[in-house]
């Protein structure tokens, strides 16, 4: 059994994250995405265990005590880590594993995962991300400040990635980062572990001929 690939994708709020991430595991089998633990509050129509672990600052405190994270960060006032055992189980049981993570969770599964492939979203433009950023003009100028602040401060670090895609037209981006997973694939040592048998089969100078 071959490892998966671990995927790490980053973006600023507002680049369409999520809703690439979603799009590809409607595509493609054998990939999942790892569901973090967060100390911040649950939003209307999020569900514990799907979006997130919802847990409190102690709980979250005890799992850094016992080194269950791969990762984890302080990003804009809450916690929010990954869970090393499931992770760990998913990429050896050769399911491809997605981490939607900061940069500062990124750069800490890179020293442990060299072999993980890191990709930036960023939105096509100023324009859209502040759009994005507005929603629906409910917000006062000061959140949506603070807003633009943090995705700035988010995409800064684009050029830490292996991979940039850009958000402009949506089935472009998802194209384009279906084929970043499928190419993982082929990867000499994946489809040497994985097709050992096939590839003995191929190569035998045993004709079975007499
Ligand atoms: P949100 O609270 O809007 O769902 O996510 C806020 C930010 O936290 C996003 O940039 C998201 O990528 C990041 N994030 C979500 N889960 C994790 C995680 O497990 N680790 C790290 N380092 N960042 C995370």
């Amino acid at each position: 059994m071959s490892q998966g690939t671990l995927f790490i994708v980053s973006a600023p709020s507002g680049a369409g994250k999520t809703s690439l991430v979603r799009a590809l595991l409607e595509r493609l089998d054998g990939i999942e995405v790892s569901v973090s633990h967060t100390t911040r509050p649950k939003r209307p129509g999020e569900v514990d265990g799907v979006n997130y672990h919802f847990v409190d600052v102690p709980a979250f405190e005890a799992m850094i005590e016992r080194g269950d994270f791969v990762e984890h960060a302080r990003v804009f006032d809450n916690y929010y880590g990954t869970s090393r055992p499931a992770v760990q189980a998913r990429l050896a049981a050769g399911q491809d594993v997605i981490l939607e993570i900061d940069w500062q969770g990124a750069r800490q599964v890179r020293e442990q995962f060299p072999e993980a492939q890191s990709v930036f979203i960023l939105p096509p433009s100023r324009a859209a991300l502040e759009a994005r950023l507005t929603g629906r003009g409910t917000d006062d100028a000061e959140v949506i400040a603070r807003r633009m602040r943090d995705a700035i401060s988010e995409m800064s670090h684009y050029d830490e990635y292996d991979h940039v895609i850009i958000n402009d037209d949506f089935a472009v981006a998802l194209d384009e980062l279906c084929a970043l997973v499928l190419t993982s694939r082929t990867r000499l040592a994946r489809v040497r572990a994985g097709q050992a048998a096939l590839i003995e089969a191929l190569l035998s100078q045993d004709h079975g001929v007499e």
